[in-house]
């Protein structure tokens, strides 16, 4: 049997009807060197976001089914005009919605998870000799409501079907030549990195780097799929994303990130007694608000102060919780700042170098921009700064470590 080989083509990759005969070709030269083919696509260009414009107008709080049911549609026009392109070369092909390839997800819309797939019908399309195409970032529950993965959720449909495949590696083309130490599109002097582990890629997807799905890593990284992300405009090699005994070269850091759209909500004299921020994040998780770097001071007086940060679009729903809470237990103030950014600095070299935070804080020093709040992992070193230095950190963070 040829091997299978797994791509997904990003919404810039088919922004087109010219980009989608690019891809067609390059499909081509794939399927006539004999290999199996899957493809996974996402929808043409920005229609995703339009679709999100076009729900809000109709209802600025519309229902998480009906978004799903919505912004499902994008791919199935991509999917059909890619198959279409590739008949027009004369080359059999099949596509398939989330649905028809029973991609099983949990019920949580907008972002839902991949509990199963099933192979059969790709494998009776690739016996026939066709290349497959199927729809990214969409799914299906056990009572056959139509989800989607996340915003970005492609690149998981794509890792978690060459996982099923047992397929080697999954080839993810986008519109940069693979993975920088800084998004490309903001600071031009960041360089492409040859191989990234997936420890370093997980973090700065998570981070904010939006080159690749965060739970694409994760499961590539499970299922031992290598990753590469590379250009679909030329043929160059990209980024391989692969385990860290494969990557000889460790650098000590591998990229800077800035995550924007995101808040801090403080409140104030919470009692110190024990169960009390376990009492909090408790209610806030179950109300799916998420919360990244977490902040406590030192006790005074039988009251400290919790910080956090959590991405701006769940400020209304922490809001609305912190309300009650603060009823419940005599809290005086609770203070929302929408205007912050997280700046981070990632790389498994950390794990044995001292002195890159001090590194990172001196290059912010210098610029006179204030931390207003810090995080730290094995890899990763966050720091908390106003909105409107993130640009000005970005570029002071990416050349103090000569990136
Ligand atoms: P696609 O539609 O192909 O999925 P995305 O827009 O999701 O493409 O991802 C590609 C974009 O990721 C690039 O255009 C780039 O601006 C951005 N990006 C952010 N951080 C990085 C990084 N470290 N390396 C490469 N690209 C990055
Ligand atoms: N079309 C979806 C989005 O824009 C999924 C993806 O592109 O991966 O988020
Ligand atoms: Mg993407």
């Amino acid at each position: 049997m040829p091997d299978i080989i797994v791509q997904k083509y990003g919404g810039t990759s088919v922004g087109d009807t010219e980009k989608i005969k690019n891809v067609a070709r390059r499909i081509k030269k794939y399927h006539d060197s004999g290999q199996r083919v899957v493809v996974v696509v996402s929808a043409m260009g920005h229609t995703t976001d339009e679709l999100v414009e076009l729900a809000n107008k109709v209802n600025p709080k519309p229902s998480r089914r009906e978004m799903d049911m919505l912004l499902s549609t994008g791919e199935q026009v991509s999917i059909s005009l890619l198959a279409m392109a590739l008949e027009a070369l004369e080359i059999p092909a099949h596509s398939f919605t989330g649905a028809q390839i029973k991609l099983l997800t949990d019920g949580k819309f907008s972002n839902a998870k991949i509990e199963m797939i099933d192979r059969t019908n790709i494998d009776s399309a690739l016996s026939k000799g066709k290349v497959v195409i199927v729809a990214g970032f969409q799914g299906i529950d056990r009572d056959g409501n139509i989800t989607t993965l996340g915003r970005g959720g492609s690149d998981t449909s794509a890792v978690a079907i060459a996982a099923v495949l047992g397929a080697k590696e999954c080839e993810i083309f986008t519109d940069v030549d693979g993975v920088y130490t800084a998004d490309p599109n903001k600071v031009k002097s960041a360089k492409k990195h040859k191989m990234i582990t997936y420890e370093e890629m997980l973090e700065l997807a998570s981070l904010g780097a939006g080159v690749l799905h965060g739970r694409s890593v994760e499961l590539a990284k499970k299922y031992d799929v290598v990753l590469h992300v590379r250009s679909s405009f030329h043929e160059n090699t990209g980024t391989l994303v692969v385990s860290e005994d494969k990557v000889l070269e460790k650098v000590i850091v591998s990229g800077v990130t800035v995550k924007s759209d995101q808040a801090r909500v403080t409140i104030l004299d919470v009692p110190d007694k024990p169960g009390i921020a376990a009492e909090l994040f408790s209610i806030l998780a179950g109300s799916d608000v998420f919360v990244d770097v977490i902040v406590q001071s030192s006790p005074y007086k039988g009251r400290n102060t919790i910080s956090f940060t959590t991405p701006r679009e769940n400020v209304a729903d922490a809001k609305t919780i912190l309300e009650k809470f603060a009823g419940v237990h005599n809290i005086t103030s609770v203070e929302v700042d929408e205007k912050i950014s997280i700046l981070s600095v990632v790389g498994v070299g950390m794990k044995s170098h001292v002195g890159i935070a001090a590194d990172m804080f001196k290059a912010l020093a210098q610029n006179q921009i204030n931390i207003e709040m810090i995080s730290t992992s094995e890899i990763k070193i966050s720091c908390v700064i106003k909105d409107e230095h993130a640009q000005a950190a970005l570029h002071a963070v990416h050349s103090a470590f000569n990136l």
